[in-house]
């Protein structure tokens, strides 16, 4: 491997076609197929080609194309499967629960309690003087 180049993974494996997937949707840069470990019926994952491990490391290129295309493959999603709701999940980091470093959006139909994603949601509370600080922080980072 290069110094600095990104490790193969199995999704790298699927998008060259050495091993195989269930494509859902190809373009120039982005790849959707159905996830092996279903959280419920037409879990799909849609990965940009570009190998980039986490979203933060993904040109505005390909970010672009996944966005273009997470809409309408949510609809397709919501017409084959019945299911109207659902979640889209994206991990960064082993912590974060990414287990397949290269980036991937999951699209989890949600159609009933005890399938899909379950969510843990431990909400803080944002003290209005610290969120204009960290604020400004993030948006004056944004210009950098
Ligand atoms: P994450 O925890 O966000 O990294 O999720 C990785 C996902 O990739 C899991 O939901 C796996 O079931 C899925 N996965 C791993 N290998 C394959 C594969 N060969 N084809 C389809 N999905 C896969």
């Amino acid at each position: 491997m290069l110094a600095g180049a990104m490790a193969e993974t199995i999704f790298t494996k699927i998008i060259d076609g050495s091993i195989p997937c269930h494509k859902v949707y190809e373009d120039d840069l982005v790849l959707a197929f159905l996830d092996i470990g279903p959280l419920s019926e037409g879990h799909t994952l849609v990965i940009p080609k570009e190998p980039a491990v986490t979203l933060d490391e993904l040109s505005d290129e390909s970010a672009a194309a996944i966005g273009r295309v997470l809409p309408r493959l949510s609809r397709a999603l919501m017409k084959v499967t019945g299911c109207e709701q659902y979640n889209v999940l994206q991990n960064n980091g082993v912590r974060a629960h990414q287990v397949v470093q290269h980036v991937h959006f999951h699209l989890i139909p949600k159609p009933g309690d005890a399938l899909g994603l379950g969510v843990g949601w431990p909400a803080g509370r944002l003290d209005p003087e610290q969120g204009n600080a960290l604020a400004a922080r993030i948006a004056a980072a944004l210009q950098e």
